[in-house]
């Protein structure tokens, strides 16, 4: 994966948009689903995982998983599970953190800081980076790139759900 391979999805200029957007995504969504964000603190990705976790109906508030490194939330069309891997240290603790187990077990699965074991993520996964204008503070540029098959599909749903909406 190299940065060449991204290519823009959307533009939001809203952290409201932003959910807008992630909500998209979240209509195509189906069990082991994949998602590897990247993006620099305060980019945007919790705000995502907020607009997909509305979407599938999940009730629970969804914060930011930083300290608890994974957050699970049941209840909604699929479990969804919510990575932050700052924390980790060594991709070993990916082993004791269930991180294989979880991501296979018929969730989707969002991951913030995948970046920090590039080496140790599943293969198949739609990977998305929010970028920050520094022009304008509040204007995100969303980008994505899909390796493998099921994150390609995933990928085209997401264009199409976002055409459908006009966003
Ligand atoms: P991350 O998880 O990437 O560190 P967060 O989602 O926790 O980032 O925080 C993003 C912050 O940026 C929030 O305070 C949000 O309100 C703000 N924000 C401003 N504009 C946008 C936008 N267009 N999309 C997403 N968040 C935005
Ligand atoms: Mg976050």
């Amino acid at each position: 994966m190299d940065a060449a391979s991204f290519a823009t999805v959307a533009r939001t200029t809203s952290a409201e948009q932003t959910k807008q957007v992630a909500a998209c995504l979240a209509t195509c969504l189906q069990p082991d689903d994949v998602i590897l964000f990247t993006g620099d603190l305060g980019a945007g990705k919790t705000q995502f995982v907020q607009g997909v976790a509305a979407q599938l109906g999940v009730a629970d508030a969804v914060t930011s998983p930083t300290f608890n490194i994974l957050v699970s939330y049941e209840g909604g069309r699929l479990p969804l599970h919510h990575f932050d891997l700052y924390r980790l240290e060594d991709p070993e603790e990916l082993d004791d953190i269930a991180f294989y187990e979880t991501v296979e077990g018929g969730g989707a699965s969002f991951v913030e800081w995948s970046e920090k074991f590039p080496d140790h993520m599943p293969e198949d996964a739609l990977h998305i980076d929010l970028g920050v204008d520094l022009e304008h503070p509040d204007h995100r540029v969303i980008r994505a790139f899909a390796e493998g098959f099921r994150a390609s599909q995933l990928l085209e749903g997401w264009k199409e759900a976002l055409q459908k909406e006009g966003a």
